[in-house]
């Protein structure tokens, strides 16, 4: 089993290039002050999408990172 991702963009960092929504369009959106947010949980088989997104971010606002609360319990 794959552990649960957390997938963050930091609102001090995004200036709204909509970047990450031309790449991941089914991940993320741009709230009402143009700024992007995760509108979906990161499916396993969007993760390639989000990864370019993380890739093509020009401010590096995107993080993804594992969820220990998604860790299956030892
Ligand atoms: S590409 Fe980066 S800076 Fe641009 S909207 Fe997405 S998170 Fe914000």
């Amino acid at each position: 089993m794959t552990a649960r991702k957390r997938l963050w963009v930091d609102p001090r960092l995004c200036e709204g290039h909509a970047l990450c929504l031309d790449t991941a369009p089914e991940v993320f959106g741009l709230s009402g002050d143009d700024v992007a947010e995760c509108v979906a949980e990161p499916a396993e088989e969007l993760l390639a999408q989000v990864s370019a997104a993380i890739d093509a971010c020009p401010r590096g606002a995107i993080s993804l990172t594992d969820d220990p609360k998604g860790q299956p319990a030892p």
